[in-house]
C-alpha cells in the first residue's frame, strides 16, 4: 500500500478524506489543516503571546507540537495544571512535559489546584462529598481548571491562551448545547465569538477539526508515550456526552466525514452578524468576592460559588 501523496509505504488510511499516507504526509496532512483553520478564523496573530493548557495527554502534547510549528516558540507558554488527584497526577508525565516543552523552545510552568484554590481537587471532592452536595469531581475540575487558565494568562501577559478540544470534544459539546437549546453557548462556541469581558483573554481551540483518533495517531507516530492510569474521577463524567460520543462514533463509522460535516455547516450557519448581535448583549460581570468575570444575573464566579457551598470562602 503506497502513499497516495508521495508513493512511501502508507501507514494511516484517512476515511474522511478517502486517502492513505505514510506517516510523513499525515503528520503534514494534519498540520497544515490546523494551519488554515488558524488562518481561517484569524487565531494567532504573530504578535500573540499564547498560553497552552498542556495536562499532558495526547491531545495537549499535539496542540504543543503543532502550535510550536506554527506559530513563534518563544511566544508560546505551557501550562500544567496539577489538580491533586491521588495516583493520577504523576512524576513522570509531568518529566515528559517538561522534556517535550524544552525540546521545542517553549516555556513550560506549572500550577496546582493547592496553589490556585488553597485546596487538591480530591480535598474539593471530599468536603462536597461530606456536605452531600452532589457536585461531580469534573465540575469542580472543569470550573478550577478554566478560571487558572485565564488568570495566569492575564498575570503573564499572554493575548490568547489556547486549549487541545478536538473535532470530537467540539461537536459533542455543539450538539449538547443545540439539545439543551442554550443558544447563547452555542453562538459563543464559535471562534469568532467576541470576547464579553475585558478580563477574559480570548480562548482558541486550534484542534477544532482533527479527529480524536488523528490526534492519537499524530501523538503515536511523534513519539508520545500513552498514560497508562486513567483519572479515577473518569466515571463522574457527564454521561449524556458520553453517549453523544458513543453515537458520533457508530455514526462515523458508517459514514466517514459525518462530524467534521456537522462543525463545517456550524461554523457556516453562525454568520459573524448573528455573532455580533449576540456578543453585544453579552456582557459579563464580575463576581463581588475575587472580581472575575462571571455570568449577567450573577454575584458570584461560579469558582466562589462552589467554595461557598462546600464552606472554603463565606458569602
Ligand atoms: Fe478532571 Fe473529570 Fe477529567 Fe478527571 S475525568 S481530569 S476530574 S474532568
Ligand atoms: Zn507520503
Ligand atoms: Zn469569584
Amino acid at each position: 500500500m503506497r502513499c497516495d501523496y508521495c508513493g512511501a509505504q502508507a501507514k494511516v488510511y484517512v476515511p474522511h478524506q478517502g486517502i492513505r499516507l505514510c506517516v510523513n504526509c499525515f503528520k503534514k496532512n494534519v498540520v497544515s489543516r490546523v494551519e488554515e483553520e488558524v488562518y481561517r478564523f484569524n487565531m494567532l496573530d504573530p504578535s500573540d503571546t499564547v498560553l497552552m493548557g498542556i495536562s499532558g495527554g495526547k491531545d495537549s502534547f499535539v496542540l504543543l507540537d503543532v502550535l510550536s510549528r506554527l506559530h513563534d516558540p518563544s511566544k508560546l507558554i505551557a501550562l500544567t495544571i496539577i489538580e491533586g488527584i491521588p495516583g493520577y497526577n504523576r512524576q513522570d508525565e509531568l518529566d515528559f512535559v517538561k522534556k517535550a516543552t524544552m525540546e521545542r523552545g517553549v516555556e513550560h510552568i506549572v500550577v496546582s489546584f493547592k496553589d490556585a484554590v488553597g485546596l487538591s481537587l480530591s480535598e474539593l471532592v471530599n468536603l462536597g462529598n461530606e456536605k452531600r452536595l452532589g457536585i461531580s469531581a469534573c465540575t469542580f475540575c472543569g470550573i478550577i481548571r478554566r478560571r487558572i487558565i485565564n488568570y495566569y494568562a492575564r498575570q503573564l501577559g499572554a493575548s490568547k491562551t489556547a486549549t487541545a478540544h478536538n473535532l470530537d470534544d467540539e461537536a459533542q459539546t455543539l450538539l449538547i448545547n443545540i439539545f439543551r437549546g442554550d443558544t447563547s453557548k452555542l453562538v459563543r462556541q464559535h471562534p469568532l465569538a467576541p470576547v464579553p469581558s475585558k478580563k477574559l483573554v480570548k480562548r482558541i481551540k486550534p484542534l477544532r477539526k482533527i479527529y480524536e483518533w488523528e490526534a492519537a495517531t499524530y501523538a503515536y507516530y511523534s513519539g508520545y508515550r500513552f498514560q497508562s492510569v486513567e483519572c479515577p474521577y473518569i466515571i463522574y463524567q457527564p454521561t449524556v456526552r458520553a453517549r453523544i460520543r458513543r453515537w458520533m462514533i457508530m455514526m462515523e463509522n458508517e459514514e466517514p466525514g459525518i462530524i467534521l460535516r456537522l462543525l463545517n455547516s456550524f461554523d457556516e450557519v453562525v454568520s459573524q452578524r448573528l455573532i455580533s448581535k449576540s456578543g453585544s448583549t453579552l456582557l459579563l460581570n464580575e463576581c463581588k468576592n475575587c472580581g472575575e468575570p462571571t455570568s449577567p444575573g450573577r454575584e458570584y464566579c461560579k469558582t466562589c460559588e462552589l467554595l461557598m457551598k462546600i464552606g472554603v470562602i463565606k458569602s
